[in-house]
């Protein structure tokens, strides 16, 4: 279950029964007074039109809190694609303080090296983690409806499986705050497509407002897909947080009308 906490300031989630097995798990929050409007107040993405500086002071500031090295952080350069990438010591701070060093072309990353601090950023898309305490892999990905319709956490979950001789049964599958069907309106096209893609998606949707539309469950659709994919359902979290009702809490892609930063979320093996 996830966890809220607050330490000087900052506010965030965290899984405290994945640390028991030795996986740290991060979602922070946007509350935080470093980041100026529209990405008030602690953006953490350098791709946004923020200031640079204000980002990394953002960043810093975060890892100072919580007591991890700068030099640990490895972050992407997410495009709602369904690439993933297994990182190493080697690449210890790479796309720490500027974008063009992060991982191109880049939705998931995984490890089972100790002490990376694995970074990514959303404004309603779904973050998920899965990590396997028996052979020690821990794994992030990004998930908005592009993620979700390619399927990457149950690329992820197959990529861990592959590299670390990962049995699904063993591992946990944690989703962050994203967008809820509340808030998630969608064309016929759209709900098209994933019928056309999923058997059973349409359990994923609900009626809208209007006609011809329809209320998309992002988080029901990531965890169909990650049981599909072998993931156990006692073995499941999720924060059930949406983004777009609770802007103070979170950035919201679509509330914002696009203009916000993006909050985190991080994971590192300890
Ligand atoms: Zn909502």
């Amino acid at each position: 279950m996830w966890q809220q906490s607050e330490k000087d300031g900052i506010f965030f989630y965290t899984l405290p029964h994945w640390k028991i097995f030795g996986a740290e798990v991060i979602l922070s929050t946007r509350i935080g007074n470093i980041s100026k409007p529209p990405f008030d107040g602690l953006n953490m993405a350098l791709h946004v039109d923020d200031q640079e500086e204000d980002v990394l002071s953002a960043r810093c500031f975060f890892m100072d809190t919580l007591s991890v090295p700068r030099d640990e952080f490895v972050s992407i350069q997410q495009t709602h694609g369904k690439n993933l990438r297994r990182i190493t010591s080697l690449d210890r701070g790479r796309g720490a303080l500027s974008y063009q060093d992060a991982f191109a072309d880049t939705d998931g990353i995984y490890t089972n090296e100790s002490h990376l601090f694995m970074a990514t950023f959303y404004a309603d898309c779904l973050p998920l983690a899965v990590f396997d305490p028996v052979h020690r892999g821990l794994g992030l990905a990004h998930a908005g409806w592009k993620g979700t319709y390619q399927n990457i956490g149950g690329a992820l979950i197959d990529a861990m499986k592959e590299a670390f001789d990962s049995d699904p049964k063993d591992m946990f599958f944690a989703m962050g705050a994203g967008i809820m069907s509340c808030c998630y309106e969608v064309d016929k096209s759209f709900y098209r497509r994933f019928l056309d893609q999923y058997d059973g998606a349409s359990q994923w949707f609900s009626p809208g407002c209007t006609p011809e539309k329809y209320m998309f469950d992002n988080i029901k659709a990531n965890s169909d897909l990650a049981i599909k994919a072998g993931i156990l359902k006692e073995n499941m979290t999720s924060l059930n947080r949406c983004t777009c009702c609770h802007q103070e809490e979170f950035y919201s892609y679509r509330g914002s009308g696009g203009h916000c930063g993006r909050h985190g979320l991080f994971a590192r093996l300890l």
